[in-house]
């Protein structure tokens, strides 16, 4: 089944064009990476995909329902971004609830929810500290906590490993990839890094220039480039 559906996108800003003419499917419970070098137009695409971006031309689909028209708050999507952007004067259990208060949930379903989500990101002994008391790694635990607190259906995810040190990211990196099978979620993942893509995609789309070369699994892509540029950006074998 299709979750998204992005339909000859393009995105203009002013006279330059950001993103031109996407097309893509992607596949509910999905782990889609959209990979290309800066500038190309990753986060762009996403922001459209949350309806943060409104698309020059072009329709959105999440579920065959159009929702290029509807508003980021309505679309059921979880955020997580590159700088993490905690809220510095709250301490975690408040940042992971925030948007369970927003949506004036009860206080024991927050409580619940909450505990439910530091849990399985193994952050519930931080929740009474403040973001400047974790580290690197801690903060953005805290950050894809806050994102799947409201149980999104489709998790955005722009660079959120590229601030951690290596070992760090490997860790995280398969924390998520786990989390994201365990709950189902369509995840759309943003990265200039091949072998983050590689590593954790189920399917790559590559993009240059705003436009999307080639999409296929990580073996497709990598043995099987379709353009010199993916080939050279994969470091594909010869
Ligand atoms: P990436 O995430 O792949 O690094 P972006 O999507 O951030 O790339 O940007 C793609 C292109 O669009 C870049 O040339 C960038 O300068 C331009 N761009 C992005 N956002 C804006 C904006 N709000 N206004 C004008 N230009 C923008
Ligand atoms: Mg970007």
């Amino acid at each position: 089944m299709v979750k998204i559906t992005l339909d000859r996108i393009t995105k203009k800003f002013g006279n330059f064009t950001a993103l031109d003419n996407i097309t893509l499917e992607i596949e509910d419970k999905e782990f889609m990476a959209l990979l290309g070098p800066s500038g190309s137009g990753k986060s762009t695409l996403l922001y459209t995909i949350a309806g943060i971006y409104k698309p020059t031309t072009g329709r959105i689909y999440f579920d065959g329902r159009d929702v290029t028209e509807v508003p980021p708050k309505d679309r059921n999507v979880g955020l997580v971004f590159q700088n993490w952007a905690l809220y510095p004067h709250m301490k975690v259990f408040k940042n992971i609830a925030f948007p369970l208060e927003l949506k004036k949930a009860p206080r024991e379903e927050i409580e619940k929810k909450v505990k439910e989500v530091a849990k399985m990101l193994h952050i519930d002994h931080l929740l009474d500290r403040y973001p400047w008391q974790l580290s690197g790694g801690q903060q953005q635990r805290v950050a894809i906590a806050r994102a799947l607190v409201k149980e999104p259906d489709v998790l955005l995810l722009d660079e959120p490993l590229s601030n951690l040190d290596a070992l760090l990211r490997l860790e995280v990196r398969a924390e998520l990839k786990r989390l994201q099978k365990e709950l189902g979620i369509t995840a759309v993942y943003v990265t200039h890094d091949q072998a983050e893509a590689l590593a954790m995609a189920d399917r790559i789309a590559i993009i240059r220039e705003g436009k999307i070369l080639q999409v296929g699994e990580p073996d497709e892509v990598y043995y099987k480039p379709m353009y010199k540029f993916v080939a050279g950006f994969l470091g594909s074998p010869p």
